[in-house]
């Protein structure tokens, strides 16, 4: 019943994500072009990244904005879902869950899922360390723009939005792990949540503290149709887009666990 693919989440290890924020803690202040990933004073902060876990590189941001984010629009996103979203809200200490599917290989992309099977909602997500994230990338992530908050739209989540977004203040820390060059200790960082209503895909992007957002992370959000019987009416071997043969199986949905390919049941 429970994904086949992923093992049961670890607390974040202080120590390997404290070395990660350290060795980038000694490179502040240096400019990163987009698209670029600077050639040698960040390759130890690189590999450090690819040896770590998603959740200590994600963690925070998933578990937190982002899942947050996707409470507010899931009515919208699945019509009907609120309700339950509600009431899973409700219960004591309930907290998403949070499952590194490519852990422990030394990808340089990570891919996890935020969410709960008891809920049948999933947040799937992709994210590189610097500012490109380029193929093979499932069908699914989609460029939102990034830009200015004040363009933005009113408050308020509408059921005729096309786009919603979302932004809240977080703590360096939360983000750091994110980022090439992760914030100073007393920067501005920000989150922002941009989800396409009609693809129900979107992105997250970090403000590290100079008023410029980085689009750091894709993800998509996923609510299967429950099926009495579970099985899948067709099996894939290889994934499509990466070819490689690492497809984790859910209740509902199909992953690829090495580019983040998804296959809904049914
Ligand atoms: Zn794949």
């Amino acid at each position: 019943m429970f994904p086949a693919g992923g093992g049961r989440v670890r607390p974040a290890a202080g120590s390997r994500a404290a070395a990660i924020r350290g060795v980038a803690a000694a490179t502040g202040g240096r400019r990163v072009f987009a698209g670029e990933l600077p050639a040698r004073p960040q390759q130890r902060r690189i590999s450090e990244w690819s040896a770590a876990r998603c959740d200590e590189v994600a963690g925070d941001v998933a578990r937190g904005g982002l899942w947050r984010f996707t409470e507010v629009v899931a009515d919208v996103l699945y019509p009907g879902l609120g309700t339950a979203v509600a009431a899973a809200q409700r219960v004591t200490k309930w907290g998403p869950e949070l499952l590194g599917l490519n852990d422990d290989r030394g990808a340089d992309v990570k891919v996890g899922l935020v969410g709960s099977d008891n809920l049948g909602l999933w947040v799937l997500f992709r994210t590189r360390l610097g500012q490109s994230d380029l193929g093979p990338r499932p069908p699914w992530c989609t460029d939102l723009p990034v830009g200015p908050v004040g363009t933005l739209g009113g408050e308020g989540v509408r059921r005729d939005s096309t786009v919603i977004s979302g932004v809240e203040d977080v703590k360096p820390a939360d983000v750091a792990g994110l980022l090439l060059v992760p914030p100073a200790a007393g920067a501005d960082t920000r989150l922002l949540a941009r989800v396409d209503v009609g693809r129900r895909a979107g992105i997250v992007a970090v403000d590290s503290g100079d008023g410029s957002w980085q689009r750091r992370l894709f993800f998509t959000v996923v609510h299967p149709p429950r099926r009495e019987d579970g099985h899948h009416e067709r099996y894939r071997v290889v994934c499509p887009t990466c070819g490689r043969r690492r497809l984790a199986q859910f209740r509902g949905f199909d992953v690829c666990s090495d580019c983040g390919w998804l296959s809904l049941a049914g």
